[in-house]
């Protein structure tokens, strides 16, 4: 049984979905949209995709195609990512359209958690605003609450008091960090409460966080296709999974925005058997870290 804790809505719309939500776009410009060569390329591509989404139908939409896939693919649980800040940031009402997407998680066969994610550059105060969504939403299906986008023009200490209020209205808590920027932002992340860490894989060049993050048990969402295509590793070669495993630091394996870097979960472990020389019993380790790391207990869960 496969499970899922980094992954996003909206990096999950495949081009024929973009085609359902626009029908006279042409196949040409969804596969320029769909063609970068760095983060902000990528950054680009997913605001694109964001931009088709205007009303709660077409997140409905792209809510029902993201899990039929999931549940093709075998997978059972997944917490996924709903970009609360870009919603906010559009102006569009948050209540409707995420009673809609509710509405379809609870009718698929995949159990389905939701974590609202406030975009960094946008600030504090937006980020609370998502924060807030996210605290009335904690008993119908929010598990988490996050931060994602760009490191290094909105750092975590910004955050401090909106993890804090999260925190309190019992939301378990997340950040994206050390995916293009150092160890002080997955530092920084820890700071304010962050209990599992989106990418982090620049802690490669931190022994002490390394550490840290082995005795203290707080995992890594790694995303290894998703930081060779958005340039936040050179190469597929170079990228540090296998020492931050040899680290000890407790790992997951994810897609993060599967539709747009091409990839499913199965292909993910994949590479990490073919490519970084995972065998069998590190892989269950990894599968099985998934359900551990998971923001819901087992309890909650029903497995
Ligand atoms: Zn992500």
């Amino acid at each position: 049984m496969a499970a899922e804790l980094h992954v996003h809505l909206e990096g999950s719309v495949l081009p024929e979905t973009v085609q359902l939500l626009e029908p006279e776009i042409s196949k040409e410009e969804i596969r320029a949209a769909y063609r970068f060569t760095d983060f902000a390329g990528f950054l680009e591509c997913f605001k694109w995709i964001v931009q088709k989404l205007r009303t709660p139908e077409d997140y409905a939409l792209i809510t029902r195609a993201m899990l039929n896939r999931l549940d093709r693919e075998g997978i059972r649980y997944v917490e996924i990512t709903l970009s609360a800040g870009v919603i906010l940031w559009k102006k569009l009402e948050f209540a409707p359209i995420y009673d809609a997407i509710r509405r379809e998680s609870l009718i698929s066969p995949v159990q389905v958690l939701w974590n609202l994610d406030a975009i960094r550059q946008f600030g504090p105060d937006a980020a609370m605003r998502v924060a807030e969504v996210a605290a009335q939403r904690v008993n119908d299906g929010v598990i988490s609450f996050g931060i994602g986008g760009d490191e290094v023009t909105g750092p975590a200490r910004w955050f401090g008091e909106v993890y804090a209020f999260a925190k309190k209205n019992g939301l378990r808590l997340t950040a994206h960090a050390g995916e293009t920027a150092g160890p002080e932002s997955v530092w920084a992340a820890l700071e304010i409460g962050a209990e599992r860490i989106g990418h982090g894989i620049r802690a490669i060049d931190d022994p002490v966080l390394l550490k840290h993050l082995r005795e203290h048990s707080i995992p890594l969402e790694v995303c290894i296709t998703s930081n060779v295509c958005t340039g936040a590793v050179v190469s597929l070669e170079s990228h540090p999974v296998r020492r931050l495993y040899e680290a000890g630091v407790p790992l997951t394996l994810n897609t993060d925005d599967p539709a747009i870097f091409g990839t499913t979960l199965a292909r993910e472990f994949a590479i990490a058997r073919d490519r970084f020389g995972f065998d069998e019993a590190q892989m269950e380790q990894l599968r099985n870290n998934a359900w551990k790391y998971a923001f819901a207990t087992q309890l909650e869960r029903g497995d």
